[in-house]
């Protein structure tokens, strides 16, 4: 038997074993593959739930080296989509059946800001009977504002650690107290405390990212015991501090592998939980999002923020679906997600069973 084989017997993976998974090539990498499409069956089934993806707004405060839309980044035209183009945005996911929109933004941290979104929940509440679920991506902020949001219906929260190597956050985020790892920390316990559903993250094939790293990465989302996880490769975006590190880089076609293996491996790490297919896969793979739905992803969040807008939320370079419209991405996912083997969770929240189990036991 080989030793990956050996490896996927076990009931717990080291930081050794998860190296030589992440390591693995030809039949082994197979082997892991095969392994985690049959637990993702087994545990969550062969259904993908939908998630509307609204990015409302690309004004950030913060400069996270990496992403395109970064605040000292004067080449991006800054938009924010109007209250009521939000609540239209939710309206369609509503009526197309997806039962679960994704408000994503910049993080801002003001007041206005602060009141705007609870606003906006309690609005997408109402207009859709109470029944859409409504998940937030706005990064840091206090516990009471997570708290408020919660109040208003917000039920699950997406916040990548995006390393849980506290050096390489460090080189990859400017050096003040905006940029912090230990808040960030902190912020995924809150959210935790608070009873949303949490889910993390990282970016994989970072500059100076080892395969330690990683392995590390999938350790702790086991003991941190998230409910959702959302990983993609880093791709690289001239206008970023980070550029400069761009021959350090594995090819694109790498990263996207080593994505894919890491979603697997937590797959198996982590039976029970809702792993997204991230959109960066599909920047490298046109059939990226597909790839990682066969091998143990559960989720996809289409774009469903009005075509005008989404040129400038270019967080990377080859940003996938950016002139197109909710309409024509929703009939693309359809026929897409049928080619994996896989059906559409229609109408349904597609909660983590993990959080779920979780609950019921306490
Ligand atoms: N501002 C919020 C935050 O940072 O949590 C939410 C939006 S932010 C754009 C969402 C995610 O985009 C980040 O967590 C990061 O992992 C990812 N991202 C940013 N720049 C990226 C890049 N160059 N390549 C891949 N992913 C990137
Ligand atoms: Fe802003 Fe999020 Fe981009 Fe960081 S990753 S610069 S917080 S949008």
């Amino acid at each position: 038997m080989s030793k990956i084989a050996e490896i996927l017997k076990k009931e717990t993976f080291t930081q050794s074993d998860i190296i030589s998974l992440l390591e693995s090539e030809g039949d082994d990498k197979q082997l892991l593959f095969k392994e985690s499409a049959k637990i993702k069956k087994e545990q969550v089934e062969n259904i993908v739930y939908y998630r509307g993806l609204i990015e409302f707004s690309n004004i950030c405060d913060k400069n996270c080296e990496y992403c395109g839309i970064r605040a000292d980044n004067s080449n991006v035209q800054r938009y924010n989509l109007t209250n009521e183009e939000i609540i239209k945005a939710a309206d369609f996911a509503y009526k197309n059946c997806y039962a679960s929109i994704v408000l994503q933004a910049g993080e801002l941290a003001n007041k206005v800001f602060i009141n705007r979104v609870t606003t906006l929940i309690e609005k997408i509440k109402k207009s859709t009977n109470n029944e859409i679920g409504i998940t937030l991506s706005l990064g840091e902020q206090t516990e009471e504002t997570y708290q408020r949001w919660f109040n208003s219906g917000a039920h699950r929260y997406l916040l990548r650690i995006e390393t849980t190597n506290s050096n390489l956050y460090k080189e990859i985020h400017p050096n003040n107290i905006r940029h912090n790892f230990e808040t960030r920390l902190q912020c995924l316990e809150l959210l935790k405390k608070i009873g949303y559903q949490v889910g993390s993250g990282v970016m994989v094939g970072l500059p100076f990212q080892t395969y330690s790293d990683l392995a590390n990465d999938l350790l702790f989302m086991k003991i941190f015991d998230i409910d959702m996880c959302g990983m993609g490769p880093y791709i690289e975006h001239s206008e970023t501090p980070l550029y400069q590190f761009r021959h350090l880089l594995e090819p694109k076609e790498k990263r996207f592998e080593l994505t894919l293996k890491m979603i697997a491996i937590l797959r198996i790490m982590m039976k029970d939980i809702n792993i997204a297919a991230s959109t960066a896969l599909q920047a490298i793979d046109p059939m990226g999002r597909e790839k990682a739905i066969k091998i143990g992803a559960n989720i996809i969040m289409p774009n469903i923020t009005p075509g005008k807008y989404r040129n400038n939320y270019k967080l990377y370079e080859n940003k996938p679906c950016t002139n197109e419209d909710a309409e024509e991405c929703n009939s693309c996912l359809e026929m897409r997600i049928s080619l994996t083997d896989n059906e559409i969770g229609d109408g349904k929240w597609g909660d983590s069973l993990h959080f779920i189990k979780k609950n019921l036991q306490t």
